[in-house]
C-alpha cells in the first residue's frame, strides 16, 4: 500500500493546535468535549454524530478466485480511533484501500464522512488522509522538503507549504532532523514523517494501514502518542493492525476480520469479557495433585477448572477475595501452593478464541541508524 494519499482540505481544526476541553476514556485518553459521553449534545455535535466518519455495508470484493471482502459491515463514529484487526490476508488492506478509493467494492457500500465512496470519490479524498505500511516519503529529499512538496501538491502555496511543514516537523519531534536527507532517517522517524506528511492538508478521517508494522517498541510508543495526539484534537483514525497491543491501547471499538468477514466488533474490554473473565492461575508445589486440587477449587469456579502445562487454571466470575479463598481451600485439603496469581484476558485471547490461531506479526526490522 502506498504511503501516503492526501487531500485538498487546508481549512478546519489544526490538529495538534486546538484546545477544546477533554476528558479521559477507560483507557486514559483523552478526548474532545464534543464526543463525550452522557453529555447533552449541541445541535451541531448532534448533526456530526448523526453521520458516522466511515460506514460500511455488506462490502464485497473479489480478486478473481479470491473472496477478499465478504459482506464487511463496519462503523466508525466521529472523534474515535478504531481498529481492524487481523491476520495476513484477512481483507484489511483490501477494505481500506476501497474506503481511500483506491479500489472499487464489487458490492455493497461505503461511505466517508457521509460520501460514498464510488460516486463521490473526489469529495472523499478532500477528506482523508492515508498513511501505510511502507512510508512513501522521498527519501532522496529532507523531511521539510517532503512536507513542502506534499502543500504545493495541494496548493497550499509557497509560503503556507513551508509554514505547515515547519508546524507538522515540530509536533512530531522531527524539527531537528528536518534539514537532513530522509535516508539517515531511522525507520521510526520515516513514519512519523509520513503520517506528518499525510496531515498536511488537516484530513478529518486517516486511515493508518499498520502504522507500526516492523517497528521497534519505542518507535511504535512513539508513534502511538502522536496517533492519539491527534484524536484527542478531533480526527478520527481507522487503523488496521496485527499488534494486538496496539488496538488495545489505542482504539476505542475493534472489529475483528477473518477470511473477508467481521467474526467480532467491540470495545477491547467487551471483547476480552467475550472470551471469559478472569482466571486465578496456580502452580501446586506436588503436579501429581492437580486433580485434588480442581475438585477442591470447583465451588469457587464460574466455568469448570482445567489443568494446563502443570498449572491449575480457575475461571473465576469476582476477583475480590478470590486468592484467599482459593488458598483456605487447597489448605483444608492440604495442597501445598508453589505460585498463585489472578490473569486477565487479553486481546491476543480474543484473537486465538475467535480465529483459533494468534496474530502473527511480522518481525521486527532493525532501524536505519541516522548517520
Ligand atoms: P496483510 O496483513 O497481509 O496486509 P490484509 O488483511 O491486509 O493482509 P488483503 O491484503 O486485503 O489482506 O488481502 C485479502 C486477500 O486478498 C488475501 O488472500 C490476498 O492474498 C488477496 N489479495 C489482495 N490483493 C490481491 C490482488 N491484487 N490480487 C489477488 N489477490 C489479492
Amino acid at each position: 500500500m502506498p504511503g501516503l494519499m492526501n487531500l485538498s482540505r487546508t481549512d478546519g481544526p489544526h490538529p495538534f493546535g486546538d484546545t477544546a476541553p477533554r476528558h479521559r476514556n477507560h483507557i486514559g485518553r483523552e478526548r474532545p468535549e464534543s464526543t463525550r459521553p452522557g453529555r447533552e449534545p449541541t445541535a451541531s455535535v448532534k448533526r456530526v454524530q448523526a453521520v458516522p466518519a466511515v460506514e460500511t455495508t455488506r462490502l464485497h470484493k473479489n480478486y478473481g478466485d479470491v473472496q477478499a471482502l465478504r459482506g464487511v459491515d463496519l462503523r466508525v463514529e466521529t472523534g474515535s480511533i478504531f481498529g481492524l484487526l487481523g491476520p495476513n490476508g484477512a481483507g484489511k488492506t483490501t477494505a481500506v484501500r476501497i474506503l481511500t478509493t483506491l479500489l472499487l467494492p464489487d458490492e455493497g457500500s461505503a461511505r466517508v464522512t457521509g460520501f460514498d465512496v464510488v460516486r463521490d470519490a473526489a469529495k472523499v479524498r478532500e477528506q482523508i488522509g492515508l498513511a501505510g505500511q511502507y512510508a512513501a516519503v522521498d527519501e532522496n529529499l529532507t523531511g521539510f522538503e517532503n512536507l513542502e512538496m506534499v502543500g504545493r501538491l495541494y496548493h497550499l502555496g509557497r509560503g503556507r507549504s513551508r509554514a505547515r511543514a515547519r508546524e507538522l516537523l515540530s509536533s512530531f519531534d522531527l524539527s531537528d532532523a528536518a534539514d537532513r536527507l530522509v535516508r539517515t532517517y531511522s525507520g521510526g522517524m520515516r513514519r512519523r514523517l509520513d503520517l506528518a506528511a499525510a496531515l498536511v492538508a488537516r484530513p478529518p478521517v486517516l486511515f493508518l494501514d499498520e502504522p507500526t508494522t516492523g517497528l521497534d517498541i519505542r518507535s511504535r510508543i512513539e508513534l502511538w502518542d502522536a496517533i492519539e495526539a491527534l484524536v484527542s484534537e478531533g480526527t478520527t483514525v481507522l487503523l488496521t493492525t496485527q499488534y494486538l497491543d496496539e488496538a488495545d491501547r489505542l482504539a476505542d471499538r475493534v472489529a475483528v476480520i477473518d477470511q473477508g468477514l467481521v467474526i467480532a466488533e467491540g470495545t477491547p474490554e467487551e471483547l476480552k469479557t467475550q472470551v471469559g473473565g478472569e482466571r486465578l492461575e496456580i502452580r501446586l508445589c506436588d503436579g501429581q495433585r492437580g486433580e485434588e486440587a480442581v475438585a477442591a477449587l470447583v465451588s469457587i469456579a464460574s466455568d469448570r477448572p482445567f489443568l494446563e502445562d502443570g498449572w491449575v487454571r480457575v475461571p473465576v466470575a469476582e476477583r475480590r477475595g478470590t486468592i484467599a479463598d482459593a488458598v483456605r481451600r487447597l489448605d483444608d485439603a492440604g495442597i501445598a501452593i508453589d505460585d498463585i496469581s489472578v490473569s486477565t484476558p487479553t486481546l491476543d485471547d480474543v484473537f486465538l478464541n475467535l480465529t483459533g490461531h494468534a496474530a502473527e506479526p511480522e518481525t521486527e526490522e532493525a532501524e536505519v541508524q541516522p548517520r
